[in-house]
């Protein structure tokens, strides 16, 4: 079972070493949909695959991170690097260039990495990230599959190396967020209030009783 939450930010990059010019030469927006997918064998006790509520926390706080921020490559060169830091306050340096591809490669990392650092509460253990797809335009999207996303020969996607900077994290609910997340402190979803008792999912039965 799949189920998919739409995220959307603003962002600007520049795609270096592509064929068109206007991608490499120029500071460009683009106003990105982000689709993520979560999948899971088996429902948690509310009978879903993953409570929609509960991406609205740290999820929800790391893609809009990426809201009206300048996204660049970290061997981008220092000057052009140095400018976006002066002229933006919101800025994110990544790993990887900023494709379309490489970001879903990112997002699917860091919430796979989120969801894996919390503790959950509802019988939803099996909820884990299926794919991201990340519109840049109307017209043109990148799809990342749990394969993708771990796929070294694409780039290794080091979180450690995912910086955003200070006004970006004082936006978040939790500014030290991103830092728990690197140091490997965990989350914790809240114990939902249970208002029809009885065991979810059903225990099975002998196949002779079905
Ligand atoms: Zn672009």
């Amino acid at each position: 079972m799949i189920i998919r939450k739409l995220y959307r930010f603003e962002a600007s990059h520049i795609v270096r070493n592509c064929s068109s010019d206007r991608c490499k030469y120029s500071v460009h927006g683009h106003s990105f949909r982000c689709e993520l997918f979560l999948s899971a064998d088996r429902l948690d006790r509310g009978q879903m695959v993953y409570d929609f509520g509960l991406l609205k926390t740290h999820i929800k706080d790391f893609l809009d991170g990426f809201d009206h921020a300048t996204l660049f490559w970290e061997k981008d060169s220092p000057a052009y690097i140095k400018s976006m830091k002066e002229q933006s306050k919101r800025w994110v340096c990544l790993p990887v260039s900023p494709t379309a591809e490489q970001l879903t490669r990112l997002i699917f990392v860091a919430c796979q990495a989120m969801l894996d650092a919390t503790d959950r509460a509802n019988g939803d253990e099996a909820a884990r990230v299926h794919s991201v797809i990340l519109h840049e335009t109307e017209t043109g999207y990148a799809q990342c599959s749990r394969e993708d996303a771990y796929n070294e020969d694409m780039g290794r996607i080091t979180l450690s190396r995912v910086v955003f900077s200070e006004p970006v994290k004082a936006e978040w609910t939790d500014p030290k967020m991103w830092d728990k997340l690197l140091a490997g402190k965990r989350f914790s979803n809240p114990v939902p209030e249970i208002q029809v008792p009885g065991d979810f999912p059903p225990k099975r039965r002998p196949s002779s009783m079905r």
